[in-house]
């Protein structure tokens, strides 16, 4: 066993269920010492132009300011407002304009008192974190956030290693990103830092190589920027389109990628609710997250007729004990063009809560749907739900996971619940190298086939009940002995990944 340290990290303990397995299984030490860390660890720095900004001034510097005149600005298209309350200063909104400056500040109407604030050129921290590819090229999502570290994108990469082979796609395993705010940065901004960290990836990515993809704020318009500045100039860039997945469907994107992780918990959900002889219909939903992942997980339940009693993300918490109107609450956060922060703060149609008050909310089913860590022992301590679906990465610590173990509360882990979303970029990358274009309804079929299968092998694993059914065959990951579902996920991975090794042997 490797050696512990005093202070866990994040990837520390995010490994903890890999080391459970591996003594279970007495995985080859050769190949626990090739999965234990990153085969890469990519670090580097991405610089690019910011606009000037203006800024607006606390209450208390406001006072100095109230005699100043307003200035006509052009506003519209010329002052870009931006998530954190900010605006961008294109140079046009000057053009005509009437300004009175006072020591950089000037008054907008309507708008209030800003200091205009000089952009120029900004420096970012970026990572690419490749962990393995004994099973085919590196896969894994770019998260732009500005809490990301080493440590976090070593745990997320290591997860999609073991994601991959639990859905049994011929991938290995990545992940990366840029330390940014990107509330705090415009469209045309974002725009070249995505170009700018393709720029500096291109020799490390590729369609056999690596594959990024989108994870928290990228998106699909992103996916496009990445792709084409990876094929621009290239001799044959029509062969290159699977350099990204998580496209446009008009791009090369699959049918059915946009919810498709999503779609793959409400599957778990299902095949949790069959084996506990539940119904979904009028089960009650916690929500954590409203973004890709959040949105359309409560969308899929509402429609099959479970109550989404909560939802949470990151500026606001909304709660209707009868149900919240889904389609309503979507079109709050993505059709409405003020709400800048694409959040369900504001939302009209129901009361905000405490959002110390939302993971202990009456209900059966808690979707944490946004970033790691949130279910510590302490939350986990006062929830009163009977499962939790894991559509986030991480989202329990190891010890939230054992007080929900101790209280039964069943655990869909994260590495089965949210793999919808690299299956069908496998079917994307797929169709991009066969140059075919599937349904929606063959790529849902697939991905149905796909979890709800590993997810029964899952099962007979932890409760030790090996057997060859239609629909999967769980003979060969048995390990003799009962397990949680966390470890028998891992039992999966590690038993996948170990026959290449073993099979395969070793480089010298
Ligand atoms: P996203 O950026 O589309 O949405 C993130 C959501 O989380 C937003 O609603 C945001 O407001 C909310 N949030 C952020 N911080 C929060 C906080 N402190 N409290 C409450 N809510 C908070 O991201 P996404 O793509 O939906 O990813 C969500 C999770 O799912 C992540 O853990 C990601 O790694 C995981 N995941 C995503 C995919 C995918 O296909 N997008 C696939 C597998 C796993």
């Amino acid at each position: 066993m490797k050696a512990r340290k005093e202070r866990k990290t994040v990837f520390d303990e995010s490994m903890e269920a890999f080391y459970r397995a591996a003594e279970l299984i007495h995985l080859h030490p050769r190949v626990r010492l090739e999965l234990e860390e990153p085969d890469f660890e990519h670090i580097f720095h991405i610089t690019v132009e910011t606009r000037d900004r203006l800024v607006p001034l606390s209450p208390a510097e406001e006072a100095q300011f109230r005699e100043l005149p307003a200035s006509s600005v052009k506003a519209g298209e010329a002052l870009e407002p931006l998530a954190n309350g900010q605006f961008v200063l294109h140079r046009r909104a000057l053009l005509k304009a009437d300004v009175t400056l006072r020591e950089g500040v000037l008054r907008i109407p309507k708008r209030g008192l800003f200091r205009i604030e000089k952009g120029g050129p900004k420096k970012f921290k970026a990572y690419r974190i490749q962990y393995n590819q004994v099973r085919g090229p590196y896969k894994g999502g770019v998260r732009f956030h500005k809490d990301v570290s080493l440590d976090l994108f070593k745990a997320l990469a290591a997860d999609m290693t073991w994601k991959t082979a639990i859905v049994d796609v011929p991938f290995g395993g990545a992940k990366g990103g840029v330390r940014i705010d990107p509330h705090a940065y415009s469209r045309e901004e974002i725009e070249r830092v995505s170009l700018r960290f393709i720029y500096k990836l291109k020799n490390l990515i590729g369609p056999y190589l690596d594959i990024p993809a989108p994870d928290v704020n990228t998106n699909p318009e992103i996916m496009a920027l990445m792709m084409r500045q990876y094929m621009d100039g290239e001799r044959m860039p029509h062969a290159m389109r699977g350099v990204v997945t998580g496209k446009d469907v008009r791009i090369g994107g699959s049918e059915g990628r946009k919810k498709a992780t999503g779609l793959g918990t409400v599957y778990c959900i299902q095949e949790w609710a069959r084996w506990r002889g539940k119904s979904l219909e009028g089960s009650r939903v916690l929500v954590q997250g409203f973004g890709n992942v959040g949105s359309a997980t409560a969308e899929i339940l509402h429609h099959l007729g479970a109550r989404i009693v909560a939802v949470q993300d990151a500026y606001g918490t909304v709660y209707d004990e009868k149900g919240l109107d889904i389609p309503a609450l979507l079109d709050h956060c993505y059709s409405n063009r003020e709400n800048l922060r694409r959040s369900v703060d504001g939302f009209p149609g129901a009361p905000s809560l405490s959002a110390s008050d939302f993971w202990f909310l009456d209900a059966d089913i808690a979707v944490p749907a946004a970033l790691g860590g949130e279910i510590t022992a302490e939350v986990a301590d006062r929830m009163k739900v009977k499962v939790v679906a894991e559509a986030a990465n991480g989202p329990t610590t190891p010890d939230g996971d054992e007080v929900l173990r101790a209280r039964k509360i069943d655990i869909i882990p994260d590495i089965i619940c949210n793999a919808g979303g690299v299956t069908v970029s496998y079917y994307e990358w797929l169709q991009n190298l066969r140059m075919e274009h599937w349904t929606e309804e063959e790529v849902n079929q697939r991905l149905e086939r796909c979890i709800k299968a590993n997810y029964s092998i899952i099962r007979d694993v932890a409760q030790d009940a090996p057997q060859h059914a239609a629909s999967h065959d769980s003979r060969p990951f048995a390990i003799g002995q009962e397990t949680d579902m966390r470890t028998a996920a891992m039992v999966l991975a590690l038993k996948r990944i170990e026959a290449h090794y073993l099979l395969e042997g070793f480089s010298q």
